[in-house]
């Protein structure tokens, strides 16, 4: 009898595998951020018409590595600043290895004890880490839009059912209507997580905010009915924090749901030094957070976090004669999905290998970074547009096409990769030092070949 399962064929594999993944991780440093023009070209030699017969997997690996490596970009390397992209530690790069390995289905705690066991301890971990209420529920998603999407859900669940309405058994439709507050800055995230549960993108109340990105709280209209306030711990482009002591009180007094928007910001709660930044953020209902991205972990992992647990269970529970429950915890009560993979394990290997000092070193050094691109970027003469608080900087250097050339122009260069952004009706250039492996020569590097960079554009924009 044939068997399928070939030890060797699979320790070739693997063996195969770790020399290809130390050869990628040596080089993502000194190659080129961005791709080549060829290495992209390249790609076409993966669209083979489909062969008839199997062929080996040791070739397949060898033409995906030949082929896209090359081709990737160079993120989890330390000179990519573009959006918020985390690298990878090494322990949660080992423990997404090996979790690939066990294959876990992360339901339920009977398809997966460990999946099960290792949420409850990240919970436990997380909870004292970021200084929320203990009581306080997790689920593991994909990333913080979904993550957003399952907390606005939970406020949806507890809100409607104090009134009175059954809102996962009768709908929106015909419902006691729900108030719901955002700042002016809102993430486009958050506004699809609105809109997938039905609150719409349109019908929110958007309160101004001020040059920073933070919501005027004075600025909230009066409260009456179910409300939900969503507020952000960590503006996309400035990383600055909506006041969420004053917003949490004035809400609070009404019976208002506080949501925390906090994909990368929410990680400044472990640390001391970011407590101005932080102050109140534990007094909200719930809130969303990203591990892939400050914390350094592979996609894609996002938590969510409610504090009364029978909301995040009211929505999000299911039930089926072969769903037998177990006596611990059954993820599948706390999430959108029903099969998954069993994303905490690397939120388990981060924490466990940084420690708190890690964590907090990590978010810390980061920020200083930040501030080091900003004053390197400054004395070169640009103009810095925010006030770098956190891990992001925004750089204008003049007229918008000037500037979208520049950015293009870094890109392409390859010594680094940001990206663009408008900064209230200002086009700039977006710096997110969001990665473990950056160094202040990192920032040094980039700094100096983002201003030859500009400086050659500006003398061109003068020529003409
Ligand atoms: C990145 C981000 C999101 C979306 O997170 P995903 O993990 O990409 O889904 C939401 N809000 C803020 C503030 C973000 O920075």
């Amino acid at each position: 009898m044939r068997s399928y399962y070939d030890e060797n064929e699979m320790n070739k594999i693997i063996d195969s595998f770790s020399e290809k993944a130390k050869t990628y991780l040596k080089n993502v440093d000194t190659r080129s951020v961005s791709p080549t023009k060829e290495a992209l070209l390249n790609l076409t030699k993966l669209d083979v018409p489909l062969q008839d017969s199997s062929i080996d997997s040791a070739l397949v690996l060898q033409e995906l590595d030949s082929v896209g490596s090359p081709s990737t970009i160079a993120s989890t390397g330390n000179r990519y600043f573009g959006f918020v992209i985390g690298g990878s530690v090494p322990a949660a790069l080992g423990a997404n290895l090996l979790a690939g390995v066990w294959d876990q289905n992360a339901f339920s705690e009977l398809s997966s004890p460990i999946a099960s066991y290792i949420e409850t301890i990240c919970r436990k971990w997380l909870n004292t880490l970021l200084n929320f209420p203990p009581e306080t529920e997790v689920g593991f998603v994909t990333g913080a839009t979904m993550a957003n999407f399952t907390a606005l859900a939970a406020a949806r669940h507890s809100l409607l059912k104090r009134v009175g309405w059954n809102v996962e058994s009768d709908g929106l439709f015909g419902a006691p209507p729900i108030t719901v507050i955002v700042g002016d800055e809102v993430h486009a995230s958050l506004l699809k997580a609105l809109s997938l549960v039905g609150f719409g993108k349109n019908r929110v109340v958007r309160v101004p905010t001020d040059n920073h990105g933070r919501m005027k709280p004075e600025l909230i209209p009066d409260i009456s009915g179910p409300t939900i306030i969503c507020i952000q711990a960590g503006n996309v482009n400035t990383g600055a924090f909506d006041p969420a002591d004053q917003i949490c009180e004035i809400a609070h007094k009404k019976n208002a749901w506080v949501h925390v928007d906090g994909a990368f910001g929410l990680w400044a709660c472990a640390t001391p030094e970011r407590k101005q930044l932080t102050k109140g953020l534990e007094k909200a209902d719930s809130w969303a957070i990203d591990a892939h991205k400050w914390l350094n972990v592979p996609y894609d992992t996002g938590i969510v976090f409610v504090k009364d647990s029978k909301s995040l269970t009211g929505s999000m529970s299911q039930n089926a004669a072969y769903l037998v429950q177990g006596d611990n915890r059954d993820p599948i009560n706390y999430v959108p999905e029903m099969s998954r993979r069993a994303r905490g394990i690397e939120v388990w290997a981060a924490l466990r290998s940084l420690g708190k000092n890690g964590l907090i070193d990590l978010i810390n050094r980061n920020c200083t970074l930040a501030v080091r691109f900003a004053d390197k970027l400054r004395r070169a003469g640009f103009q810095i547009l925010n006030d770098v608080v956190l891990n992001q900087v925004l750089v204008s250097f003049g007229e918008p096409e000037l500037t979208n050339k520049i950015i293009k122009r870094v890109q392409g260069d390859g010594t680094c990769w940001c990206g663009g952004t408008v900064w209230q009706n200002k086009t700039a250039m977006r710096i997110s030092v969001s990665s473990w492996r950056t160094t202040e020569d990192d920032i040094d590097k980039s700094a100096d070949a983002i201003s030859r960079i500009a400086k050659e554009e500006i003398s061109k924009s003068v020529l003409v």
